[in-house]
């Protein structure tokens, strides 16, 4: 919602985020993008095979590695990482039009990627990491979800405990026990992240004329 300050269309915020396979980020994703409209999420390219529901080029843009490497060449990711054993991209493109129309994009991407954004865009970015509320509930929630085998879930367990040693390297840190609430602090953060003083566009000049003897 535009303050009565902003005279022109304030910068885009880069919103991440983070957290191991199933803590519940893609539902808190969903929810968000539902509720808020000035936010559009950066839809990743990957090589990994798409899962049952799943849909090119709205789940992930589902390449091969050729063109997957392409993608690389043509320095057309953002970041990019190896996670599993598959790749994962951020096609640089679509965030920079977004941020530019002043609209702010959500990631669902991993620590790597975090890492590489933050060292490119410090000032754009808010980092915010998911914990399950124990790992007990994160390997419930992946076999409930039935869309992987056994092998699979055992991988990811063990890269939960590589994704959430990163936890520090976040400016937000929630556990997800509670849906509803945990949705809640997140368009809490997203909105206090709004109104930070250096994304108010035209602050200094509404300031100025507000304290012009009238
Ligand atoms: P999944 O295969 O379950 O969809 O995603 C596996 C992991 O890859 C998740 O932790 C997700 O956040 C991460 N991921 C998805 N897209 C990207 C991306 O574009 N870049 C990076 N670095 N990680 C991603």
């Amino acid at each position: 919602m535009p303050s009565v300050v902003s005279s022109g269309v304030r910068r885009g915020l880069m919103f991440v985020l983070s957290s191991p396979s199933g803590a519940g980020k893609s539902t808190l994703s969903r929810l968000l993008l539902q509720d808020d409209s000035n936010i559009v999420m950066s839809v990743s390219a990957t090589t990994r095979p798409p899962r049952p529901g799943e849909v090119d080029g709205k789940d992930y843009y589902f390449v091969d590695q050729p063109r997957f490497e392409e993608m690389v060449r043509e320095e057309a990711f953002l970041e990019w990482a190896h996670v599993f054993s598959n790749r994962y991209g951020t096609p640089r493109g679509p965030v920079e039009a977004a941020l530019a129309l002043g609209r702010d994009v959500l990631f669902d991407i991993d620590w790597q990627g975090t890492q590489q954004i933050a060292q490119k865009a410090q000032g754009d970015l808010v980092r915010v990491f998911i914990l399950p509320p124990s790992m007990q509930a994160l390997e419930h929630r992946l076999r409930s979800r039935a869309q992987d085998s056994d092998e699979v879930i055992q991988g990811r367990m063990a890269r939960a405990a590589d994704e959430i040693s990163h936890w520090a390297e976040y400016d937000y840190v929630l556990v997800n026990d509670d849906l509803e609430r945990c949705l809640s602090q997140v368009k809490t953060i997203l909105a206090a992240e709004r109104l930070k003083r250096a994304r108010q566009i035209g602050l200094a000049e509404f300031v100025k004329e507000l304290l012009i003897p009238k």
